[in-house]
């Protein structure tokens, strides 16, 4: 049933709970979410991916997932409406396929993410997205010789055949890629990078692929800015790519990390609207009518 709000909106689509690798329970999030006048809230564990990790959903806890955030999405808040989502992992050759983690988990839309980059040979995997920054170092030394052309343009590639083959309705933090790498071994701006980000959200457009504005970088101190920049955000805007606001928060209290400074951002930047998501779909809403 839709929602028609006298309320500001206010939303986070991306988050974790203690079901993947965040803390906090789902009802703890509803209720933080409550607490701060969210009119939107859902749900994106990692999915499960075929082998052993210490941050997705595992197999056996999938029904229990199902069963605690079932009840969630069909309690009719007057102001918060609950949904359920997965951030699915893209790994060529590995990952599931998505059109089976919607199914099986019966999602009302899946967050598409590269946090691990596999080069054209070998099995090993370059993480991009770990707590551990030499993990990225050593993953461009080992898996790809320091060719850092060669190691964006995987990760870019990547994104690309995800949203080309999977069809994610939303594409997060499209440019995490950039998170270890603090300027030092390229720069964003360098043109066979802004060649491939212009790839990447063509095909974003043509396949109506969401794209994310993700504060967690800013909000942990790991990065300067939201994932995308703001020279992409520009560039979604010219293009008029549909934008949503997450904070990918890992607890509760991380909800609406940073929210009041990208607002402040995103209207600098032109973003005329964000999405809400109202009858399975994401639909976009004039800032003007969100909480900032
Ligand atoms: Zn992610
Ligand atoms: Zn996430």
């Amino acid at each position: 049933m839709p929602l028609t709000f006298a309320a500001m909106y206010k939303t986070c689509f991306h988050l974790h709970t203690h079901f993947s690798d965040g803390s906090g329970s789902p009802e703890d999030f509803v209720e933080e979410a409550l607490a701060e006048g969210f009119t939107h809230l859902g749900f994106s564990d990692h999915a499960p991916v075929p082998f052993e990790n210490p941050w997705s959903l595992a197999s056996a806890e999938s029904d229990a997932y199902l069963a605690i955030t079932e009840p969630l999405r069909n309690i009719y808040h007057t102001t918060l409406k609950v949904f359920r989502g997965l951030e699915a992992d893209y790994i060529p050759g590995i990952s599931y396929p998505f059109k089976q983690l919607r199914e099986e988990y019966d999602t009302d839309y899946l967050i598409g993410s590269v946090h691990l980059v596999r080069p054209e040979t070998g099995n090993a995997l370059w993480f991009i997205d770990g707590s551990v920054e030499q993990e990225y170092f050593s993953g461009l030394t080992d898996l790809f010789g320091n060719d850092v052309k060669k190691a964006v343009s995987a990760f870019y590639h990547q994104q690309m055949e995800m949203v080309v083959n999977e069809k994610p309705d939303v594409l997060g933090h499209f440019d995490k890629i950039t998170m270890h790498n603090k300027g030092r071994v390229f720069q964003e701006d360098e043109p066979w990078i802004v060649a491939l980000q212009n790839e990447l959200l063509e095909l974003v457009k043509a396949h109506q692929v969401v794209v994310e504005v993700n504060t967690r970088g800013l909000y942990k101190g790991r990065h300067h800015t939201t994932y995308p920049s703001p020279a992409l955000i520009r560039r979604c805007v010219e293009l008029d790519i549909p934008l949503i606001l997450s904070s990918d928060a890992h607890k509760p209290s991380e909800i609406s990390g940073y929210y009041p400074q990208t607002m402040a951002m995103l209207e600098e930047l032109g973003v005329k609207s964000l999405c809400v998501f109202e009858n399975r779909h994401f639909t976009p809403v004039s800032i003007g009518e969100f909480l900032n």
